[in-house]
């Protein structure tokens, strides 16, 4: 069936005791054993808990894979992933993912032996070159965070084949309902579901879903042990989110395309990066393995020293880290998502201070390019 219709009734659309049109709340961290001798399906919330399995048997089905776990934020998700590794294992990672998963990589895991190469996956060639013989992943996010960078599913997969290689990508701005790197050949899919996939900044949550059932084990044997579980009030509030996923960023990316089009004509604005504008580097590649440019643009001022007033005036939008929400959200990438990036490193990835990323959200295009307009005016003003 269609995505559309799949995100609405994946995994459990129903109660099947009552018929009640959502899945009950167990809030509850216990289950009582009728037999001592014989333990039933549930014995402690860790483990198991029916609502969260419930949103697990959602995200699996969507993604396409074997199975789904669901965690407490999408770091636990990524980290509990990364779990799977052992000291003396190498991993390639694109240079431009999340900040956080550089920051858990190059503090965290480094001192536990796991070593990382970071690079620019857009061109194969590099993931190639990086390879060593202690490598046992490539990492990677398309379209990757703040410059929409697109890398290549297929091509990647086909490398960690040859190679022997797992190939873990990071979802988050995509999504299911734009992109599934499962069929593309990926192993598993990792999450932020804090972002799109709840779509109402009211949670924190992660996923990850494994392409096989025995990468799946390990993953669920890895959310018990280590137990960076999604709570159950959350599972059950992201499961309600979930349900308005594509309308929401069908309408987000709509929004975002137009805005895109709109911001590059300004005479205030260098450059717009968005994977559906004709010239943006990947493009075709993004439209072959993926439905739609998705929500998030970013874009760069003509006049660097412009982008505090500019920020400051405008109304519309949060001014805020994150993304995915039903409201438009503007992040400064220099001092908010990736303020945790040492300064070389982020000006080896090119995060100047004139370079802004827009989530859209559910308002009316027009009423935010009218906000962007009067907020470039006003900090024109200011400057004089
Ligand atoms: C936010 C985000 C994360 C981290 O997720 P949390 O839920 O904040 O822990 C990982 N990857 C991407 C792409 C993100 O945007």
């Amino acid at each position: 069936m269609d995505i559309n219709t799949r995100i609405v009734h994946a995994g459990i659309d129903r109660d099947p005791a009552t018929g009640a049109s959502s899945v009950p709340l167990y809030q509850a961290s216990t289950y009582s054993q009728n037999d001592p001798e014989r333990h039933g399906r549930y014995d402690y919330v860790r483990s198991g808990n029916p609502t969260r399995e419930a949103l697990e048997k959602a995200l699996a089905e969507l993604e396409g894979g074997a199975a789904g776990l669901a965690f407490a934020s999408g770091m636990a998700a990524t980290s509990s992933a990364l779990l799977l590794f052992r000291p003396g294992d190498h991993l390639v990672v694109g240079r431009d993912v999340y900040g956080g998963t550089f920051r858990v990589l190059d503090r965290l895991f480094s001192r536990w032996g796991l070593r990382t190469t970071f690079v620019d996956t857009t061109d194969a060639a590099n993931i190639r070159a990086a390879v060593e013989p202690a490598t046992r992943a490539i990492f990677i996010e398309t379209p990757s965070n703040p410059f929409l960078r697109i890398t290549d599913l297929a091509a990647t997969a086909a490398i960690a084949r040859e190679r022997g290689l797992l190939t873990i990508a990071d979802g988050t701005f995509t999504t299911p309902y734009l992109q599934r790197p499962l069929e593309h050949g990926f192993d598993l899919v990792v999450h932020s579901a804090t972002k799109f996939l709840n779509g109402h900044s009211d949670l924190l949550a992660g996923a990850v879903v494994a392409r096989g059932a025995e990468l799946g084990d390990r993953l669920k044997f890895i959310q018990n042990a280590f137990g960076a579980v999604l709570g159950v009030q959350d599972s059950w509030l992201l499961l309600r989110g979930l349900k308005t996923l594509a309308a929401r960023l069908e309408t987000g990316q709509k929004t975002a395309h137009w805005l895109a089009e709109r911001l590059a004509a300004l005479p205030e604005v260098k450059k717009v990066h968005y994977p559906g504008l004709p010239g943006h580097p990947g493009r075709e590649i993004h439209a072959r393995q993926a439905s739609g440019g998705g929500a998030v643009l970013s874009f760069e001022l003509a006049e660097e020293g412009m982008t505090m007033e500019f920020l400051r005036r405008l109304r519309l939008p949060l001014l805020a880290v994150s993304l995915g929400g039903v409201e438009t959200i503007v992040t400064h990438p220099a001092t908010m998502s990736h303020a945790s990036m040492p300064p070389e490193e982020r000006e080896l990835r090119g995060i100047s201070e004139g370079l802004v990323r827009m989530s859209v959200g559910l308002e009316s295009g027009e009423d935010l390019l009218t906000d962007i307009l009067q907020a470039f005016r006003e900090a024109g003003r200011k400057r004089g």
